[in-house]
C-alpha cells in the first residue's frame, strides 16, 4: 500500500477517511448521503423579480454608485476594449457604466486605524491628492459625508453627534485603507425573471472572468504599493449568504494583513521541508486516487480531500509564483479553469473562493492555488466534539458531478476549451513552481 493511503482510505462499506496533507484536518464521508446532480434550473421556490432598466436591487447595483465609498478604479468597455478609469470624480460616476469597480469596503476587517496606530502608516501623496480633489467638488463632499453617516448609523451611532472634521478624518479609510472590493456589473443575469438567476462568476463569459481576475490582481498590486507594512493580501470571494456574503451581488474582497496568515505560514513551513509538496501531496496524490477534474496548459483541477466542505482545488502550473507575474496568456488559461468550475457549480450553490499564493517577502515559494468550497453543510456537535468532520459529498461524487456539468457547458460553448476528466493528460509533477525554488 502506498503511503498516500494514510491520507485517503476507502473502506469496505464505502466510507472514505481523509486527512488533508497540508492542514491535518480529518474528514469522513459516509455512504448513503448521495445527493442529486448539480443543476442550474430555476427551482420552484424562486420568486419573480421586477424588471428594471437599470439594476437597483442592492447597494452594489449600477443605480447606487453613491451608496458605496468613492471608487478607486473602474473598467469600462469602449468599442470592444476594456479601458481602466482611475479615481473618478463624483460628478462623473454616472457618465459611464462600470463592468467592474474597485471600491473600499465600508466596514474594513483590518482598519486604517490599525495601520496608523500600530505602524505609523500615513496616506501617500497620491491618496491625499485623490482625497483633496474628491472633496473639492460639492457632489464629492456630499457623497463622503453621506457614506460616513451611513457607516455611523449602521454601527449604531448618531451622525449628528460627530463633527464634520472628524467625519472627514474618518474618510481617510476611503482613500488609503487596505480592504477593497471588486464589484461586478450585474446583480442578475441578463433577462433574468427569477430571484435565483443571480450573476455569479460562472455566469460571466470566460473573457469577462479573465478581466475580473486581472482587475483583482491589479488591485492587489496597488494595495501593496500603498502600504509597505502589508505582508500579505488575503483575497477571497463569498458567494451567497450561506457563503458569508452580505450582498447577493458578485464581488471579491482584498484585505491587507501584516502577517502571512496561519494557513500560509503552515504551508510555507511544509514547503521548506519538501519543496515539491504541491506535486507530491496535492496533484500527484489526486492523480493517484483518480480525482482529477479538468486541466489545460496553465492549471489543473481536482476534487480535494480533507476539507470540512466539499472542495475543488485549482493549481497554477506556471513557473511564476506571484499572481501578478503571470502574463495575459497564462492568466487567461488559469482564469478559464476557475471560470469553468464556477459555471459548473452554478449560481445557486453558496461557495467560498480562497486564494493562496507566495507572500511577497517569502524566499520559499508555493504555486498560486485557489480553493472553491461548497457551503452545503454545517459542521455540528459531532465535529465539535471529535474534530472529525463529516463532509456530505465524497470526492468521487464531487468529481463526477462537476465533470458532468463541464461536458455539458463545453458542448454549449459556455466555457473555454479545456480537457475534462479522462481527457486530462494527468502528468505527475506538472506544477512547475519548484523550478523557481531551485532557481532553475
Ligand atoms: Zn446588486
Amino acid at each position: 500500500m502506498s503511503d498516500y493511503h494514510k491520507y485517503f482510505l476507502q473502506m469496505k462499506d464505502d466510507t472514505v477517511k481523509q486527512i488533508n496533507p497540508f492542514t491535518g484536518t480529518e474528514v469522513w464521508t459516509v455512504p448513503g448521503r448521495a445527493s442529486k446532480p448539480i443543476s442550474n434550473a430555476v427551482p420552484e421556490t424562486a420568486k419573480k423579480i421586477e424588471k428594471k432598466k437599470k439594476e437597483d436591487y442592492c447597494n452594489f447595483c449600477e443605480v447606487n454608485y453613491f451608496n458605496t465609498p468613492p471608487e478607486k478604479e473602474r473598467l469600462v468597455i469602449i468599442g470592444n476594449k476594456y479601458i481602466s478609469i482611475e479615481k473618478l470624480a463624483a460628478s462623473k460616476l454616472n457618465l459611464t457604466t462600470a463592468q467592474f469597480r474597485r471600491i473600499p469596503n465600508l466596514f474594513e476587517i483590518v482598519t486604517l486605524d490599525y495601520w496608523k496606530k500600530n505602524y505609523g502608516y500615513t496616506l501617500d501623496k497620491e491618496c491625499l491628492k485623490h482625497k483633496t480633489e474628491y472633496l473639492t467638488e460639492k457632489k464629492g463632499y456630499e457623497h463622503i459625508i453621506h457614506m460616513i453617516d451611513m457607516k455611523l448609523k449602521l454601527s449604531g451611532k448618531n451622525p449628528s453627534e460627530i463633527s464634520e472634521k472628524e467625519k472627514l478624518e474618518m474618510a481617510d479609510a476611503f482613500f488609503g485603507g487596505g480592504h477593497e472590493l471588486i464589484v461586478g456589473k450585474r446583480h442578475y443575469i441578463k433577462d433574468a425573471e427569477y430571484d435565483t438567476q443571480l450573476c455569479s462568476s460562472g455566469e460571466l463569459t470566460s473573457d469577462e472572468h479573465f478581466q475580473y481576475l486581472k482587475f483583482t490582481i491589479k488591485g492587489m498590486v496597488d494595495i501593496y504599493k500603498r502600504n509597505r507594512f502589508a505582508r500579505y493580501i488575503s483575497i477571497f470571494q463569498n458567494w451567497l449568504r450561506q457563503g458569508g456574503a452580505s450582498f447577493d451581488h458578485l464581488h471579491k474582497q482584498l484585505v491587507a494583513i501584516d502577517e502571512w496568515s496561519v494557513s500560509i505560514e503552515r504551508e510555507i513551513e511544509l514547503v521548506r521541508r519538501n519543496p515539491n509538496i504541491y506535486n507530491d501531496l496535492a496533484v500527484n496524490l489526486a492523480i493517484h486516487f483518480n480525482l482529477i477534474v479538468a486541466e489545460n496548459d496553465y492549471a489543473i483541477v481536482f476534487a480535494d480531500i480533507g476539507h470540512r466542505f466539499p472542495t475543488i482545488a485549482i493549481h497554477s502550473k506556471s513557473k511564476k509564483v506571484f499572481p501578478y507575474e503571470l502574463d495575459d496568456k497564462e492568466l487567461r488559461g488559469f482564469s478559464d479553469i476557475v471560470h469553468s468550475i464556477h459555471a459548473a457549480l452554478t449560481s445557486q450553490i453558496a461557495t467560498n473562493e480562497e486564494w493562496y499564493y507566495t507572500p511577497k517577502d517569502s524566499m520559499d515559494v508555493m504555486p498560486w492555488h485557489i480553493l472553491i468550497k461548497l457551503r452545503v453543510n454545517m459542521p455540528a456537535g459531532f465535529e465539535g466534539g471529535t474534530k472529525i468532520y463529516i463532509n456530505p459529498m465524497n470526492p468521487f461524487d464531487l468529481r463526477d458531478k462537476v465533470i458532468d456539468r463541464l461536458y455539458k457547458l463545453r458542448n454549449e460553448k459556455k466555457i473555454a476549451k479545456i480537457n475534462i476528466g479522462e481527457e486530462c493528460k494527468t502528468k505527475p509533477n506538472c506544477l512547475k513552481y519548484y523550478l523557481k525554488y531551485y532557481k532553475i
